[in-house]
């Protein structure tokens, strides 16, 4: 079992609806374990209020800052809708936030054409409050008729299915539409209602599957009865290729652009559009009323006030007792309620028994069925669907078909993108190394010519440095060794002179003491013989040794 098929494992019906003991509710948010995949942080806040912290400082822009950015992106749309009938395309459901956000379009001058799906479902107060919108803003309307029967089997198909994805059919035929006519008109911006101040606390697990046409496609091939004809509607490749990408179309989500208050948008909805509110979140529509406020609750333990709530309460527009007050409250009142059953079962021809057994079966989840996002290639399932449109014919072959021819379009595209993408990337490598190598080559060329040059110069430089020197020191000690010569030469010559002078004057005086004496031995010699006292004395004066 490959990753992908283990996540779906867990995420079937079988699995998330299995029965828990422990019950848990965030304590920052009302967000509980009705979310089969909730988790908490060690102070028991939950991921959903982590994730609105992170996503509201990301992707919202109030104050100036959101002013600014909205100036530009209307700037922008306003010059991407010049020479044509409409700058922008709005889906009004008549609700509160695609009601402001037509009002709010209005008012930047932007000139919208409005789309409204009319699936069967629509209150009397919200033809009304439509009518009103447009009359008052001056908006074109295009409402996209579905057909009943077919999209009341489809309704039906989702709800003996038995998964919580029974607004699908509407959201993804809005979608298509809004799209579709955005390339028929050559409009590039869809102003989208949905914003993150107020919507996005919707767990992963509550719905899932919005833009798998393979999923919608199968659910109604199998419950429905009839195969889909004019149902609008897109797959994977228009949603990720050619709307965005062939299309260029984008969305832009005013209401993030702007400091969204609920309360005070209707206020001014009230006293300018002449609009009457529902009662609840998305209940313009008597279907999202009853499936929101009783098939949702009853059936599978969701309630998507908690969800919404729990943003209003992230938002501090109210306090967490104040939404745990609120949630309290039924959904709708029992005569509501009452009323509600027996005109849904009615329109969608359901017996009071057929009803019955859809709230009472077994509920499953998108992944208890085949999709596109399920069923990739090379998964299991896949495989299955291969080898029985081998040896079987019929619907399977078909069908299977189909999904060839799906996933056929859907990686031709891709490796396309992907050939393109890598020829782009290689050529610019091979483009930037080219360039690299050229300028490294020319760098090194000028570097090692520099270097060549200076150590040439250098080499020079210190050869002819120590000629001078050797020579200098070889001259230096030549003169040293003749100067200490001529001085030790000069030296030695005086000594011997001074030597010979002392000889000579030592010899000298020896000679004269010598004749002294001889001279005194003769004068005075015959009186040593008369008078020897005297001349002892004198010999000794002579002598120097006494007087
Ligand atoms: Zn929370």
């Amino acid at each position: 079992m490959t990753v992908s098929e283990d996540r779906w494992e867990r995420r079937k019906g079988s699995r998330v609806f299995a029965p828990s003991a422990r019950y848990r509710v965030c304590t920052q948010c009302i967000m509980d374990t009705s979310d089969p995949e909730i988790t908490f942080d060690e102070a028991g806040v939950c991921h959903h209020c982590h994730d609105y912290a992170r996503r509201v400082s990301a992707e919202v822009y109030p104050g100036v800052k959101g002013r600014q950015q909205l100036a530009k992106a209307v700037a922008q749309i306003k010059r991407d809708g010049e020479g044509k009938k409409y700058d922008c395309i709005l889906g009004l459901s008549g609700g509160v936030d695609s009601t402001y956000v037509a009002y709010v379009t209005k008012q930047l001058g932007l000139r919208p054409l409005a789309v409204h799906l009319d699936n069967g479902w629509n209150s009397e107060i919200s033809v009304r409050n439509i009518e009103n919108i447009v009359t008052i803003l001056g908006i074109d309307l295009h409402t996209e008729v579905l057909d009943w029967e077919e999209f009341r089997r489809l309704q039906v198909a989702f709800l003996r299915a038995s998964t919580p994805d029974s607004e699908i059919p509407t959201d993804h035929a809005i979608i298509s539409t809004l799209y579709k006519l955005a390339a028929d008109q050559g409009i590039r911006w869809i102003m989208d209602g949905s914003n993150i101040v107020t919507e996005i606390m919707v767990p992963a697990t509550w719905s899932h599957g919005h833009s798998d046409f393979g999923y919608i496609k199968h659910l109604n091939d199998t419950f429905g009865g009839a195969p889909l004809k004019t149902y609008p509607h897109y797959d994977y490749y228009d949603y990720m290729v050619r709307f965005p990408h062939r299309q260029r179309i984008e969305r832009f989500p005013l209401l993030n652009y702007i400091d969204f208050n609920k309360m005070e948008a209707m206020e001014i909805m009230k006293k300018e559009l002449k609009w009457t509110p529902y009662g609840g979140k998305h209940y313009e529509s008597i279907y999202t009323r009853f499936y929101q406020g009783y098939i949702l609750p009853k059936k599978f333990g969701f309630d998507k006030r908690r969800s919404h709530l729990s943003c209003l309460v992230n938002n501090g527009r109210i306090t967490r007792d104040e939404a745990l007050a609120e949630i309290q409250k039924p959904a709708l009142s029992e005569e509501m309620e009452r009323e509600d059953r027996v005109f849904v079962a009615k329109k969608l021809g359901l017996s009071d028994g057929e009803f019955d057994a859809i709230m009472n079966a077994e509920r499953k989840t998108f992944w208890d069925y085949p999709s596109s996002e399920r069923d990739l290639p090379g998964t299991k399932t896949y495989k299955n669907y291969i080898w029985q449109a081998r040896f079987f014919g019929g619907d399977f072959f078909k069908s299977d078909l189909n999904r060839l021819g799906y996933y056929t379009k859907y990686y031709i595209n891709r490796y396309a993108y992907f050939a393109k993408w890598w020829i782009n990337r290689i050529a610019y490598f091979t483009w930037y190394y080219i360039k690299r190598y050229a300028y490294f080559t020319w760098y090194y060329i000028k570097r090692y010519a520099y270097f060549t040059w200076y150590y040439i110069k250098r080499i020079a430089y210190f050869a002819f440095h120590y000629t001078k020197r050797v020579a200098y020191f070889a001259w230096h000690a030549t003169k040293r060794i003749a100067y200490y010569a001529a001085y030790y030469a000069g030296r030695i010559v005086s000594y011997g002179v001074a030597g010979v002078r002392r000889a000579g004057s030592l010899g000298y005086r020896a000679a004269r003491k010598v004749y002294h004496l001889g001279r005194t031995l003769a004068r005075y010699g015959w009186r040593a013989v008369t008078r020897p006292d005297r001349v002892v004395v004198r010999l000794a004066s002579v002598l120097g040794i006494a007087r």
